[in-house]
């Protein structure tokens, strides 16, 4: 099976909703999508969303770094040469994960229709269910009870609040939440870097304190506060989830030396693809830290992916994949079903992605 043809296109989905964060606002997804055609007739997808604002990489970027360079080191290789193919995608330029995770996508897509077998199969997986966390953006502490009712009324036993533009509303907003949905539906927060590591356990003790009983808090400092994020997780009572602070296998390595979170959230757009994500669920699986599975804001095709690296490892025991029921149509043939919290993995050859409606082609 070789590849004959890489073709890009921009795929446009409305959100049911605004999502927000305390680092943005966005309406609609509008993420790349490569699709590597082969002489065979088979097909592999794969999709970044652009998400300058936490890894940098724009949609001329992404569009940029395959053009110029992964395409070129993809046309005419045999996809049963996949560990090569993987390490020139990664050597080709630096950087760009989220242009490497979507051409990493579309070639485990192939290389599993090539043997015949789902990627979560291949990958050694023998359950085909997951259940998934659903975020609820930044609103007024009505607005998010609002949301928060709306989720528990779909079926959602996990929620995910985001928190950090403003700390006493936050208290407000968390303790509105739990009132409503009561003590056994599990609230995690996402800070997105918002605090300071004293601020961080000072607001997190008065939550505690409060019987807000919090799951988890994800990335409460900076990216690069390692000694911040380390000092939290020594201080506070409540488990320290490292986001941002974790993009490649590296980081991770550093993050699990200094002890510096107690769990860490993999996300395939932030450390480039499937390939890479391995590296870090077995350092973590070595050290017995458990990972989250995120996504960005992304239509099915890369969080289908996501879907069956999470059927594949269990040290994965959290799941943040919301992106696709976040969307207010789903343009996407095959791949996973999205039931509200319960994903259901297709067992179809790869990744099981049979076609893309709507989708604009670019030169
Ligand atoms: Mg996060």
């Amino acid at each position: 099976m070789k590849i004959t043809e890489v073709k890009l296109g921009i795929l446009s989905v409305p959100l049911r909703v605004p999502f927000k964060t305390a680092l943005r606002t966005v309406n609609s997804i509008e993420d790349v999508i490569v699709e590597i055609h082969t002489d065979t007739g088979n097909v592999g997808y794969g999709e970044a969303p652009p998400t300058g604002v936490i890894t940098g990489d724009t949609t001329g970027a992404i569009i940029g770094a395959l053009k110029d360079h992964i395409i070129k080191i993809l046309i005419g290789r045999d996809i049963d040469d996949f560990e090569n193919l993987m390490k020139d995608l990664n050597s080709c330029i630096a950087k760009n994960t989220s242009a490497k995770a979507a051409a990493d996508i579309a070639l485990w897509d192939l290389y599993g229709q090539l043997h015949k077998i789902p990627v979560y199969k291949l990958l050694g997986g023998s359950h085909n269910k997951i259940i998934t966390d659903i975020t609820i953006s930044v609103n007024s502490p009505k607005e998010m009870v609002r949301d928060a009712i709306n989720a528990m009324k779909r079926g959602y036993d996990t929620l995910k609040v985001k928190v950090g533009l403003d700390s006493t509303l936050d208290i407000a907003r968390l303790s509105a939440i739990r009132e409503v949905v009561g003590k056994d539906c599990k609230i995690r927060i996402d800070a997105n870097q918002s605090w300071t590591a004293k601020q961080a356990i000072k607001l997190l003790n008065q939550m505690q304190d409060r019987g807000l009983n919090i799951e988890l808090v994800e990335q409460p400092v900076k990216a690069h506060d390692l000694e911040g994020l380390a000092y939290v997780t020594k201080y506070s009572h409540v488990p320290v989830l490292a986001d941002e602070s974790v993009f490649s296998a590296e980081d991770a390595f550093k993050i699990l030396q200094m002890k510096a979170a107690d769990l860490i959230n993999i996300k395939l757009m932030k450390c480039g693809g499937i390939y890479n994500a391995l590296k870090i669920i077995s350092m973590a699986e070595v050290v017995g830290v458990e990972c989250m599975i995120g996504c960005m804001l992304e239509a099915k095709i890369s969080v289908n992916a996501a879907v069956h690296l999470a059927c594949a490892k269990q040290i994965i025991t959290k799941i943040d994949l919301d992106g696709p029921v976040l969307c207010s149509e789903d343009p996407i043939i095959g791949g996973a079903t999205f039931n509200e919290q319960e994903i259901t993995v297709s067992n179809d050859f790869g990744l099981g992605i049979k076609g893309i409606c709507k989708l604009k082609y670019i030169d």
